[in-house]
């Protein structure tokens, strides 16, 4: 999948509107120490739902806002927006671009867009599951990762070929399937004493 486009505001040391073109094969992004190479990765991995702070390396959400500088006020808000290439169909979506958005306002509030349409969180994972792409995916891997997936348990190293392999997304929908069936088990068991009340 073709990530062609990046745009974001008010995103970590991006105050303003910048937008990164990628073309096909290798991009290389180069430049002095602190000069917001890392803040790429972090402002896709956040944009695809990342939500732990620390692995953006921050303390609270509201770490990812433009903080401010000598020449700027803080932002109030921060938004970043990844354009895929669709035009293999990859994407269950009639779209040969896809846009995901994010946005976070200082007050904490989320929000989530699919092609400019408002979303939940779990539509960007339901679309991205076992694209290769999705939040828990290897898309992103940070220099502490590889020493991570190194020193992990095995357990915990299979989600990682689970991710790879593609079988994620039904075991979530089978936890789903699971946890409405024991609602449902529930809801019989009531209506069951409801009847037998009524008898
Ligand atoms: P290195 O080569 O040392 O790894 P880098 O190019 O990857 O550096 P980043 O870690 O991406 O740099 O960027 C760090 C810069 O981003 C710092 O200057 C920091 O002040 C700035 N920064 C991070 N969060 C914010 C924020 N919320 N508001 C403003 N600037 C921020």
């Amino acid at each position: 999948m073709l990530l062609r486009r990046l745009e974001a505001y008010g995103f970590k040391s991006f105050a303003e509107k910048t937008q990164l073109e990628f073309g096909r094969g290798v991009t290389a992004i180069v430049g002095p120490n602190g000069s917001g190479k890392s803040n790429i990765s972090d402002a896709i991995r956040w944009a695809l739902g990342e939500q732990s702070i620390r692995s953006l390396r921050g303390a609270k959400m509201e770490d990812v806002i433009f903080a401010g500088s000598i020449k700027r006020r803080a932002a109030g808000v921060a938004e970043v927006s990844l354009v895929f290439d669709n035009q293999d169909g990859q994407l269950p979506l009639d779209y040969n671009e896809v846009i995901i958005t994010r946005r976070v306002f200082r007050s904490g509030d989320s929000e989530y867009y699919i092609n400019k349409t408002g979303c939940r969180l779990k539509d960007i994972h339901d679309l991205l599951l076992d694209t290769g792409i999705g939040r828990d995916s290897m898309t992103v891997i940070s220099q502490n990762k590889i020493d991570e997936i190194l020193s992990s348990k095995p357990e915990e190293r299979r989600l990682l070929f689970e991710e790879a392999a593609g079988i994620s997304k039904y075991k979530l929908r089978k936890r789903e399937a699971l946890r409405k069936l024991e609602v449902t088990e529930q809801n019989l068991i009531r209506i069951k004493d409801i009847i037998s009340e009524l008898e």
